[in-house]
């Protein structure tokens, strides 16, 4: 084989290296937020709270976003009727099942419990000594509360959950206003 053949070949080479390495920047740059993808379809009652709880974590903290997807996610609602009541079962980083119930969700604010839910999958723990103010008080206030939004420590404590981007979590199950329940 003659110089002249090798030259051209590898100039290819150099050419087929070079293009993903040109192209490498666009794709290595890191993500501003995590992007947590949730499904709503199986839980439809709730699809509304479902949204406005999401948003308002969205509102609250920047470096994990909640996004509704019919495909792909990772984070799954459902309902129905559990004595148990409405519970979190997640990794406590965006992926999991959130179960709302139905008895529950008639006597307690309906975007307080799935923001509340939410909250676990996120990262939070129950903390049911809480005023209103906070979200993972949860059913501790009572059915009075209607609060759905985050406070600033809770914010400020998913914040630093999620600065590094996923992270494995201990598999763990919350459970919610349980400490209320009536009993019937
Ligand atoms: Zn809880």
């Amino acid at each position: 084989m003659s110089r002249k053949y090798l030259l051209p070949g590898a100039a290819v080479a150099l050419a087929m290296i070079a293009t993903p390495l040109t192209a490498a920047p666009a794709f290595a740059a890191p993500e501003a937020a995590t992007t947590v993808y949730y499904d709503t379809s199986d839980a439809p009652t709730f699809r509304d709270q479902i949204n406005a709880g999401a948003a308002n974590w969205n509102a609250a903290v920047s470096n994990v976003k909640l996004q509704e997807s019919s495909s792909g996610a990772t984070l799954h609602y459902t309902e129905g009727n559990d004595p148990r009541g409405s519970y979190a079962q997640t990794d406590g980083h965006g992926s999991g099942t959130i179960f709302i119930d139905y008895t529950q969700a008639e006597q307690y604010n309906q975007t307080r419990i799935t923001a509340h839910e939410t909250g676990h999958a996120l990262g939070l723990p129950d903390h049911y000594e809480g005023p209103c103010s906070e979200l993972m008080s949860g059913g501790g206030p009572g059915p009075s509360c209607t609060n759905a939004n985050p406070n600033a420590e809770e914010s400020a404590q998913v914040e630093s959950l999620w600065a590094n981007g996923f992270r494995a979590a201990a598999a763990q199950q919350h459970r919610i206003y349980e400490v209320t329940m009536p009993v019937k």
